[in-house]
């Protein structure tokens, strides 16, 4: 696919350095970020450095036993992705009036292309979908190349691993763990749950779009408006969402652009 504007800069920078004489280790597409500096291709950032955020997507049904009283106070016992009663933590603001919402409040994107790495050759065309359908919202790059390599979930390694796997809660269908720190994402790995995969009544392709999502920045949706956007946080069985709605159109043109 593309790599552009931003990964030639990272060469020209590379090159700036090295001729300057400083020593220049690491991977030319990774980098750093300054608060809301863009980001300079200087070098990597260990995992120490960033924020790591998981996204948890649970069997259908299963937020129905969701616990909320309904009393106006955030209770020890209820969830903010669930209960209204409740905020999102660190302070972050509360979801915006259309159906798209980020991973923070400082938008953290791709601001450099990386491929990503299915272990299993089932995953091979969804992912490739799902990347043709946020990538075609907008005229950025998101994502780079499906390459078939097998790597592990929730490990920091350079790697966007896209793989089937078992979480150790039984409610989860589908899981995605990013790393970012202020406006960058560094790495996404995603990983279906095989208690629920392959399945005859959730659908692969709807569950890859959305954790894709998660993957270019997007964050999920629990107003029930929202119900028919891909990021909305709540999956019914037989459901399927393989196109973006205004909202998901919204949300990645937020971050990348228009088309
Ligand atoms: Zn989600």
């Amino acid at each position: 696919m593309k790599r552009k504007t931003l990964a030639l800069m990272g060469i020209v920078m590379t090159a700036i350095l090295v001729l300057s004489g400083m020593v220049v280790a690491s991977p030319p597409n990774r980098g750093t970020d300054t608060a809301n500096a863009p980001p300079e291709f200087v070098e990597d950032l260990p995992e120490s450095k960033l924020t790591k955020i998981v996204f948890i997507r649970y069997a259908p049904g299963f937020q129905k036993e969701r616990p909320c009283d309904g009393d106006g106070v955030c209770g020890p016992d209820e969830k903010w992705q669930f209960c209204s009663d409740c905020s999102k933590p660190g302070g972050e603001e509360e979801k915006p009036t259309a159906c798209y919402d980020f991973l923070a409040g400082s938008k953290p994107r791709w601001n450099w292309v990386e491929d990503y790495y299915y272990s299993d050759s089932t995953l091979e065309n969804p992912s490739d979908s799902a990347v043709s359908t946020w990538e075609g919202a907008t005229s950025g790059d998101i994502f780079g190349n499906g390459v078939s390599e097998s790597n592990p979930w929730g490990v920091y390694d350079n790697k966007n691993a896209i793989s089937f796997g078992n979480y150790e809660d039984p409610n989860v269908i589908a899981v995605t763990a990013i790393w970012f720190r202020g406006k960058n994402i560094y790495e996404y790995d995603i990983m279906f749950d095989t208690d629920y995969f392959p399945s005859s009544h959730i659908d692969l392709p709807t569950v890859v779009l959305h954790e894709f999502g998660h993957a270019a920045g997007l964050g999920d949706l629990y107003d029930p408006v929202c119900v028919d956007n891909v990021m909305y946080g709540y999956l019914s069985e037989d459901e399927v969402k393989t196109t973006l709605r205004d909202g998901g159109t919204a949300g990645i043109q937020t971050l990348y652009g228009e088309a």
